[in-house]
């Protein structure tokens, strides 16, 4: 049988992080802290463990009202997701934060590398998704 992340609970997450799922962006998938991620960068991590898991709802929920696309594609079976890279967090004030990361996929043999900058904001008591920037090297 095909081993995925979703079999278990406590594999190691899809964001990269040596703590199991569970303990990591799975907290904040669903459960009592259901949303709840306390920064940019663990919502960061969050939103790439819900893209390798197919959360549509979760990345939607996450994305802040006034650049939220109406749907999401899911992954189709040729796509494949490599990895996450965290190159920094920046809180800008209270409410605003940035966060640069490498996420690396293949997508029908075709290596794909986003390098982002990405811009959070703080409203509700919930961090969201704004928006991000491609960095060019
Ligand atoms: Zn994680």
């Amino acid at each position: 049988m095909k081993k995925s992340a979703r079999t278990s609970l406590a594999a190691p997450c899809p964001c990269g992080n040596a703590a199991a799922y569970e303990a990591c962006c799975g907290r904040w998938h669903h459960g009592e802290r259901y949303l709840q991620a306390p920064d940019a960068e663990a919502l960061m991590r969050s939103r790439y463990s819900a893209f390798v898991l197919d959360k549509l709802d979760y990345l939607l929920k996450t994305w802040h009202a006034s650049t939220r696309p109406e749907s999401l594609e899911g992954n189709t079976p040729d796509t494949k997701w490599l990895g996450l890279q965290i190159r920094g967090h920046r809180l800008q004030d209270a409410t605003h934060a940035t966060v640069e990361f490498v996420a690396r996929s293949r997508h029908r043999g075709q290596a794909t590398r986003m390098h982002e900058i990405s811009r959070f904001v703080h409203e509700g008591g919930r961090w969201f998704y704004l928006d991000g920037e491609f960095v060019q090297k």
